[in-house]
């Protein structure tokens, strides 16, 4: 039988993403130093030669390596969450990790290319396609958008996006101990099609309050492996930003009575992780020789870099919502904590119908594959593993 434990955990998936070498890292004669085998869900980590040590292993659920085409992905990860809103549950997809190493590609993809369209058009269609085959039921489908930047929640879809808008609480049942949290104010948008989905995220996207740049993505045609990667988008990656999608639907059935269900997806595409372990788990082993990574961005940092004021407040608050997430994401994973800390940050707060419970959740995270990444990827791997082999 299914015990507590796997119940639980079920509801919570971790996977791991590695994105190719970028075609300016092929060109600059970067190492890759990540292996996958998918196959049995190992990835191995080859530190610097001047380390001198052995290959770091670690084992996921899942790992994506680098040629990982974007509708696997989806099938594999949002479409099975995307199914359980429509039967009236919430699910949350979560893109994780170090700026530059996917997150965006992960949940957006590049909209006007339809293989390489990702986790969020390819949920907007699938959701639209199964309302289209559908007899007898009625849908209202709501999108809203939101960012949060240093714990200031933004409406992307208002006419004034600066505005900052306060989360509300409100007692669902009397017997229930559980609090509704809601954004007041946040715009909803009726939506009717994929095309209607897709139409209010590039206009909320057009609000962010740090936006982003655009890339030059140079793709050959034999593989999608060359890739022009940049940090181009730093700034947006200092705030996190969440689309959701409510599904209603009401159903007649033979009697004349109606029956509704109401499901909810959140899309989330989270801040640089740069700053922060979000599953912070102790651990108790030191990390042998830590070296600064030479590609963090500096403006996590304090000092000659120049990390003054504004950079140092995102920073923290970033090291503040990530973190929250993480204790979150570990509570709900182990199956013996009981009290899920949701009040700790805005990110959760929002979240926290869609976070455990009767709820789906994927985080999928997302690491680069070079040698200048090593410090970073390490981090990431050892943030989302319990146990780290050797
Ligand atoms: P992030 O949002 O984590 O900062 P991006 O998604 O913007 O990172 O990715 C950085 C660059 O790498 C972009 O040019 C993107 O198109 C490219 N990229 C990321 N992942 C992949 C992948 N799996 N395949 C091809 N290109 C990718
Ligand atoms: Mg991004």
């Amino acid at each position: 039988g299914v015990t507590m434990m796997d119940k639980k955990s079920e509801t919570v998936r971790v996977v791991v993403r590695c994105r190719p070498l970028s075609s300016k890292e092929v060109e600059n004669e970067k190492t890759m130093i990540v292996e996958i085998d998918d196959k049995i869900g190992e990835i191995a980590v080859n530190p610097p030669k001047e380390i001198n040590e052995p290959p770091k292993r670690f084992t996921f659920d899942m790992v994506y390596p680098p040629n990982t085409k974007q509708d696997y992905l989806f099938e594999t990860t949002g479409l099975p969450i995307c199914q359980s809103v429509m039967d009236g549950y919430n699910g949350t997809i979560f893109a994780y990790g170090q700026t530059g190493t996917g997150k965006t590609h992960t949940m957006e993809g590049v909209w006007e290319v339809p293989e390489l369209r990702g986790i969020t058009p390819r949920s907007f269609s699938f959701m639209f396609e199964q309302i289209d085959g559908m007899r007898n039921v009625s849908f209202l489908i709501r999108a809203s958008y939101l960012e949060i930047y240093n714990e200031e929640v933004r409406d992307l879809l208002s006419k004034d996006p600066s505005r900052k808008l306060d989360l509300k609480e409100v007692s669902l049942a009397a017997a229930d101990l559980e609090k509704g949290v809601y954004v007041k104010d946040l715009t909803q948008h009726i939506v009717r099609s994929h095309k209607d989905c897709e139409q209010v995220m590039l206009a909320g996207k057009r609000n962010r309050s740090v936006s982003s740049i655009g890339f030059s993505c140079q793709f050959t045609e034999s593989s999608l492996t060359q890739i022009g990667a940049t940090l181009m988008n730093a700034e947006s990656s200092r705030s996190h930003s969440v689309f959701t999608i409510v599904v209603e639907s009401s159903k007649t059935d033979d009697r004349g009575e109606s029956h509704v269900r109401v499901g909810k997806l959140n899309l989330v595409d989270l801040a640089g992780s740069e700053v922060s372990c979000p599953l912070s788990r102790p651990r108790p082993r030191p990390r042998p020789r830590p070296r600064p990574s030479r590609f963090r961005i500096p403006l996590y940092r304090q000092g000659k870099t120049g990390a003054t004021g504004e950079r140092l407040k995102e920073a923290t608050k970033i090291n503040l919502s990530l973190s929250a997430l993480g204790n979150v994401i570990s509570a709900l994973v182990d199956a013996k904590t009981a009290h899920i800390p949701y009040r700790d940050s805005k990110l959760t707060r929002l979240l926290q119908d869609s976070l455990g419970g009767n709820t789906r959740t994927v985080m999928v995270a997302n690491i680069g594959p070079a040698d200048y990444n090593y410090d970073e990827t390490l981090s990431t791997l050892r943030c989302i593993e319990e146990e780290e082999k050797d």
